[in-house]
């Protein structure tokens, strides 16, 4: 099942295809989930506050964090919380994505233990940043009607992700050695998209959801990597970049995601790597 779904993505368009609706160029939009990590030294988090301010593709990029503000290793923790304030400090954006100790389900919760934890993530998010947050991401990228439903009565609304970089370690996948690969194959997905005009455009570009985990040191030791392979395959796929290829303000990043939150659940996209066909298995 799995050889069937990869195999479906990489049947997407290519360089070649004619691109005939005249698209506005691609943005990228970074998210980064689990974080903060309170691991010292050497933290992942900390470094991927560093690059984002400072690196050979551009420097500044803003994005968007899903934060953990309970997790027993990293936002439950003083140190945690310094990183959620440092990270609003530098402009980014705070969003929920879970407020119990460890990686829970919203979807095994139960529907008073879901709204219990929203509650308190959204306090915790808004004691840090002075206004509630707008944008959720499931944990496992699991969700149903009635997750989607409590979230939306709470105020949130789901980002899932165009891109990701499947390097979350919940699951016990810390590298990748198939990063660019992998990478094109799910730009390549969206081209036929994008170039048929019928992804949203906001700020008059075309905001693409790419997905890492800060708490993975990989990706804290391989970001600058990353942010190049996505430059790079955009080029590789004749696929037109913004002048400033990812984004640098928070109220432009803000209404970019919101542009491509799910507002319903009859109508999911796919979600990244392995988790459809995982979730397949439970429905
Ligand atoms: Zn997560």
């Amino acid at each position: 099942m799995l050889a069937l779904s990869v195999a479906g993505q990489s049947n997407a368009a290519t360089a070649d295809d004619t691109c005939d609706g005249n698209p506005a160029p691609i943005r990228y939009l970074l998210t980064f989930d689990d974080g903060p990590s309170a691991v010292r030294p050497d933290n992942p988090t900390e470094k991927v506050l560093s690059i984002l301010s400072k690196n050979p593709h551009q420097n500044g990029i803003k994005a968007v964090f899903f934060t953990q503000t309970r997790a027993v290793n990293g936002g439950g923790t003083e140190y945690g919380r310094t990183l959620l304030k440092r990270e609003v400090e530098e402009g980014h954006l705070l969003a929920f994505h879970t407020a119990t100790p460890r990686h829970s389900n919203h979807r095994y919760l139960g529907e008073q233990d879901l709204k219990a934890s929203l509650e308190l993530g959204i306090a915790d998010l808004t004691s840090i940043t002075g206004v509630a947050p707008k944008l959720v991401r499931p944990p496992f990228w699991s969700y149903d009607a009635l997750t989607l439903d409590v979230y939306q009565q709470h105020g949130l609304q789901m980002l899932l992700t165009d891109l990701s970089a499947n390097d979350g370690i919940i699951y016990g996948i810390n590298f990748s050695l198939t990063k660019r690969r992998n990478m094109r194959k799910l730009l390549a997905a969206m081209r036929p998209r994008w170039c048929q005009n019928t992804l949203p455009v906001v700020d008059g570009v075309t905001p693409i959801v790419v997905t890492f985990h800060d708490i993975n040191p990989y990706t804290a030791n391989h970001l600058e990597e990353y942010l190049g392979i996505l430059l790079d395959v955009a080029g590789e796929l004749n696929v037109q970049v913004s002048e400033k290829p990812f984004y640098d303000a928070a109220d432009e990043l803000e209404r970019a995601a919101l542009a491509r939150v799910v507002k319903d659940s009859n109508n999911a996209p796919e979600l990244p790597g392995i988790w459809n066909w995982f979730w397949s298995l439970f429905r």
